[in-house]
């Protein structure tokens, strides 16, 4: 497995793939890797066996002023191994500077979406996002590029983004991975205490709850809100972001749930903001 730090590398190599007739997939991720960005690069390597470029860049246009920029878990080596395994074929670790020149002045700014959801608790987070996805996309030229529905609100995000600028990829997501208890994974899970650990469990308990709710008829989004909140009041440590009933194109809120529709959550659990979500039935 090759390891590229430059873009016109990733480009080259890119162009090469599709020259010898074949799909190219691209895996997004900050690094930090675990079962959840496995199954994203296993579902890449299935569709574009020999061809896939999984990306590994803590991208600083996304993190707040006081988010966790600096201490994201950066854990390159190990990510290289299990990206092997799954079946990358090369990685794209490119520096700051390859990403964002001295004088780099252009940023994408999805309007509207960009606010909803994280984007409100997060000012700034999706444009920071959409900034470097598109030049992901834009260097990679990816047939298909893979995301999760762990970040839901990201997906929304990045669909409008692709086809406002005619970009010639399609997006996959793959589903939620999660521990054998519910709890999502995510790389910022290492942040948590055994008792945060406990703690978080309240976030895929009322998304379950919710969708349990929706399996026995419930559609008024009032309601499937309160009782998620009721869920959350269990685990008064636990400060709730948002809890939310939206239509997973635009993310604005809905009043009834039908199939498709995006129920989300996020909270503070001590130090570390969680989301998750279900794709409602
Ligand atoms: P990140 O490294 O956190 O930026 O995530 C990179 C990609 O992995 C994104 O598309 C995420 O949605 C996806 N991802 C993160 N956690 C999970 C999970 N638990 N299940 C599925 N996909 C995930």
């Amino acid at each position: 497995m090759q390891i590229l730090q430059t873009v016109e590398e990733l480009r080259a190599w890119s162009r090469a793939q599709r020259c010898a007739g074949g799909q190219v997939g691209l895996v997004p991720t900050m690094g930090a890797l675990h079962a959840g960005h496995a199954s994203l690069i296993r579902a890449a390597a299935q569709a574009c066996p020999g061809r896939v470029a999984v990306s590994i860049f803590v991208n600083p246009t996304q993190f707040g002023p006081n988010e966790d920029f600096a201490r994201y878990p950066r854990t390159f080596a190990a990510d290289c191994a299990l990206a092997e395994q799954e079946g990358a074929t090369v990685i794209f670790a490119p520096s700051v500077e390859e990403m964002y020149p001295a004088a780099a002045a252009t940023f994408v700014d999805v309007e509207g979406v960009n606010e909803r959801l994280d984007g409100k608790s997060r000012p700034g987070h999706f444009r920071g996002v959409a900034t470097v996805v598109a030049k992901l996309l834009i260097a990679a030229e990816p047939d298909l590029a893979f995301f999760g529905q762990k970040d839901a609100a990201q997906v929304a995000v990045l669909r409008r983004m692709i086809a406002d600028l005619r970009l010639a990829t399609t997006v996959v997501v793959c589903p939620i991975v999660r521990e054998a208890d519910g709890l999502a994974l995510s790389s910022r899970n290492s942040y948590l205490s055994s008792e945060d650990r406990k703690q978080a469990l309240v976030l895929s308990r009322a998304v379950r709850h919710v969708e349990e709710l929706v399996a026995s008829g419930q559609r008024q989004a009032d309601t499937l809100i309160a009782a998620a909140r009721a869920v959350f009041a269990k685990e008064p440590q636990v400060r709730v972001d948002y809890v939310e009933l939206v239509n997973w194109d635009n993310l604005l809120p809905v009043s009834t749930a039908k199939p498709g529709s995006l129920f989300a959550v996020a909270a503070w659990v001590g130090t570390t903001r969680l989301i998750d979500n279900t794709i409602l039935q």
